[in-house]
């Protein structure tokens, strides 16, 4: 990873980062470039970074997926991140604060990697539950999504790197992703889909914004009009418009459109051809001189414009122990404690001696979804790892699967695999010219390869992996790899096969990062060794090669495995099991095609519910999914995708040392056929939001259908009732309103809730919600103790879109105030007053 020139040396004349001198010295910088200059900037110079101009004093600004952690320039074990739950999960908080915290971490890996901005938050909403990257957006709601993305915002911009919502508009599912026409209506348009974004810009500044892939109403994003309206003239974005990767596909509309930097490169629609077309007269040069001020400006707020001071000075080095801290703290404040019969949970570790821990997630628990927001962890905590750690000697933990949530190869690690020229465990990776002659070769320590944008795997003609296979048991072992294209495996000298594997999805990132496999079986013997090679022929001129060699080792019968994990269940104190779902049914490039766990793990929760009253259930996945066994069992605890610190926070929840501190940012439903919103499939090419205004928990309550737990759900370890609500009675159009609440923690210990107002307005001359959240806040108190909390109302909250523009109805609103969507237990009426 090149870091050296990450940091531009401190200028002898530095400006500080004032606007006036900025705007100077940008356009100082901008008159000295000749067209094909700055035309070359706007392109990127790799898949990651763009173009210095040492002419200018300008070196290249490196950008990083996020938004769980901040990958760095390669995607594998070599540059390990900090992994921080999943953005549901973040939303799931309700917690500004800790965002911004989470913010100062963000920033402190960005520069530790060398990065300048990252490409995140993602603010596309929950439209339906199947969206393939459900878990990489916040909510179902375009209010907690806003506030929840602009303290992400502001917490990586106040230490000086940028921040990036994404994708700029209506990417909220997968399917056909790169092509479909999401048809929306102007309406919904402003108070859903775009709603998010406003706040982002309008509030907290962001420095970038990603347009998507797709196109809206009937024109691809980075063309598209809403770039300029709202982006930049409504709103005051005067920052820099990245597409998405490969997003940008013509010279002329796209550089006539508000875009500016097309990404990845160096190749891409632009370059010559757009220089062509500046002397052509079909784009205006003074277009591009925007771009590149915009591009410039960004530069001299990350830092990389020599001469000027960066925005906000960097931050300071999190020490390794200090961000798993806030990565536990921040796990536990996210996990909903969706239901706690005869509170079960917390459980008191002095009354145990022997507890089950059962189930595919519960040893190798997911800690993120897949795709481009994928980080390589350094390390991660599974469940059976935190409890035994919390739980120590005295307490017998033990560990069954149950049943299998995935089938298929995992790429080789750890002491299952030996390099043979190291001898370290891993395999061995050589980079082959045409000639068979070494280009390059290095020790590995997982099977799973991923040469996003490196030249020199992208030159290779062949990449050859080897390793030593040691089978720990007796058994058929399935051997093989997962990619596209041509492979050829063998073990200990026969050859397992020789083929090319084609592409079983259109999409480029699924392709590689989800790959079709191809295994062969292999009968050991226990402690057998067996020597693997496996040779990929790299296609000529490839932007990314990825694939990985892959086991599947021998399982029980799944009655077996599912008999054991009972009996243990029966024997012990308490059962926990922990399900999930798999990166193949929860990642980027597709949408899910169901929400029902796979494999047999329904099966499994009602088996082991049978025998043990107190089973608690703890769920593992991104988004929602079916839970037909939730009454049968005392407990269910949602952890989502947790990151590093997945066993220790829920070591931490389950055992009271924390409280679980998650409300649900969207509507967990019972069944798949009550969804209001499901289906992600265009039509034709077009996705049509036929629902308008209504998704999510308003969806809900128009449709009268009850889900298993409503948006805003999730208990603690107290109680809580709200006593009143109180907002002054009349209010002028257009004011903001501050409601007062009073709360009482009428439970045992001390804790902390989530008050939400809604509102409503039942008689009103337009189309409306049922309701809609208008604002919340956090409380603290002690057991018994009243607290007076004041949660403010914006005007917005009382605005709807007519007539291209805000308006307000005058008369009689209601506000309630609640613990969801669905418990709202007090109200108070609010009069906005004729204008
Ligand atoms: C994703 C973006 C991501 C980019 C770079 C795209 O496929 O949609 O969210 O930032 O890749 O990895």
């Amino acid at each position: 990873m090149a870091v050296a020139d990450s940091h531009a040396a401190p200028h002898r004349n530095r400006i500080e980062h004032q606007p006036e001198a900025v705007e100077r010295r940008v356009a100082d910088a901008l008159a000295a470039l000749s067209l094909e200059q700055k035309v070359r900037l706007l392109t990127g110079a790799d898949v990651w970074s763009t173009y210095p101009e040492p002419a200018i004093g300008l070196r290249r600004i490196v950008v990083s997926d996020g938004p769980v952690g901040v990958r760095g320039e390669l995607w594998d074990e070599r540059d390990p991140s900090v992994s921080l739950p999943s953005p549901t999960a973040l939303a799931a908080t309700w917690d500004e604060a800790l965002l911004e915290r989470l913010g100062a971490l963000l920033a402190s890996e960005a520069r530790r990697k060398g990065v300048d901005v990252v490409l995140g938050p993602t603010v596309n909403l929950h439209r339906s539950p199947l969206g393939g990257r459900h878990f990489e957006c916040f909510s179902e709601d375009p209010l907690l999504t806003g506030r929840i993305g602009a303290a992400y915002v502001r917490g990586l911009q106040a230490h000086g790197v940028g921040a990036t919502p994404k994708h700029y508009v209506a990417n909220d599912s997968e399917t056909e992703r790169f092509t479909l026409d999401a048809r929306i209506d102007e309406r919904t348009l402003r108070e859903l889909y775009l709603a998010p974004f406003e706040r982002m810009i309008v509030g907290a500044r962001a420095w970038l914004v990603m347009a998507a892939y797709n196109a809206v109403n009937g024109v691809t994003m980075t063309e598209n009009a809403l770039l300029a309206s709202p982006l930049d003239d409504e709103w005051g974005f005067d920052g820099v418009v990245v597409s998405d990767w490969t997003a940008t596909r013509s010279t002329v509309a796209a550089a006539r459109a508000r875009m500016d930097l097309a990404m990845p490169g160096p190749r891409g629609p632009w370059g010559d051809a757009l220089v062509a077309a500046v002397r052509s007269g079909e784009v205006p040069e003074k277009a591009i001189d925007e771009k590149v001020r915009r591009l410039l400006r960004l530069a001299a707020r990350v830092g990389a414009l020599e001469g000027v001071a960066p925005a906000a000075p960097a931050p300071a080095q999190l020490p390794a122990a200090a961000a798993a801290k806030l990565a536990r703290e921040t796990a536990a404040a996210s996990m909903v404690l969706a239901r706690n019969h005869g509170d079960v949970l917390p459980l008191d570790a002095a009354s145990l001696q022997r507890v089950a821990l059962i189930g595919p997630s519960a040893a190798q628990g997911r800690i993120q979804g897949g795709g481009s927001a994928s980080v390589h962890p350094h390390y991660a905590v599974s469940p059976l790892d935190g409890l035994r750690a919390a739980l120590g000697q005295r307490v017998e933990v033990r560990h069954a699967l149950g049943a299998r949530s995935e089938e298929g190869l995992v790429p080789v690690s750890g002491d299952q695999v030996t390099d043979p020229v190291t001898g370290e465990h891993g395999v061995h990776v050589r980079l082959l010219d045409a000639k068979g002659g070494v280009m390059h070769e290095e020790h590995r320590a997982v099977g799973r390869l991923t040469f996003i944008g490196d030249l020199r795997a992208n030159q290779a003609s062949t990449i050859e992996v080897t390793t030593r296979l040691r089978a720990a048991e007796a058994g058929r072992y399935q051997l093989g790899v997962a990619g596209v294209g041509a492979y050829r495996l063998t073990a200990g000298g026969q050859v397992l096969f020789d083929e090319t594997i084609a592409p079983d999805k259109d999409d480029l990132a699924a392709q590689l990062l989800a790959p079709p496999q191809r295994a062969a079986e292999l009968p050991l013997a226990a402690g057998q060794e067996i020597d693997v090679a496996l040779t990929h022929t790299v296609t000529p001129d490839t932007f990314a090669v990825a694939f990985s060699l892959g086991v599947e080792v021998p399982a029980l019968p799944g009655d077996e495995e599912l008999a054991r994990a009972v009996e243990l269940a029966r024997s012990s104190d308490v059962a926990i099991v922990v399900v999930g779902t798999t990166e193949a049914i929860e990642s980027e490039g597709f949408d899910r095609s169901s929400l029902a766990l796979p494999g047999r793990q329904d099966e499994l929760v009602s088996a082991v519910a049978a025998v043990n009253p107190r089973t608690i259930v703890l769920v593992n996945s991104g988004g929602p999914v079916i839970m037909p066994w939730r009454e049968e069992v005392a407990a269910v605890l949602l952890t989502w995708f947790p990151g590093q610190e997945f066993g220790n926070a829920v070591a931490d929840v389950l055992l009271g040392a924390v409280e679980p501190g998650g409300r649900l940012p969207t509507t967990w439903p019972s069944r798949e056929e009550d969804v209001p919103v499901l289906s992600t499939k265009p039509d034709n090419g077009k996705l049509v939001y036929a629902e308008g205004l209504h998704i999510g928990y308003r969806a809900w309550a128009r449709a009268g259908v009850t889900p298993a737990y409503p948006f805003g759900h999730g208990l603690g370890y107290t109680r809580w009732e709200i006593l009143d609500v109180d907002a002054p009675p009349g209010v002028a159009p257009g004011a903001a309103v501050e409601a007062r609440v009073r709360v009482r923690n009428a439970g045992p210990r001390r804790g902390r809730h989530v008050v939400q107002l809604y509102l409503s307005r039942p008689d009103s001359q337009v189309e409306r919600p049922v309701l809609w959240l208008a604002g919340f806040a956090t409380v603290e108190a002690e057991p018994g103790q009243t607290v007076e909390i004041a949660i403010p109302v914006e005007p917005r909250a009382f605005a709807h879109w007519a007539s291209g523009g805000w308006q307000i109805e005058p008369g009689a609103y209601t506000l309630h105030a609640g613990h969801s969507a669905t418990v709202l237990t007090r109200q108070a009426g609010v009069t906005v007053l004729d204008a």
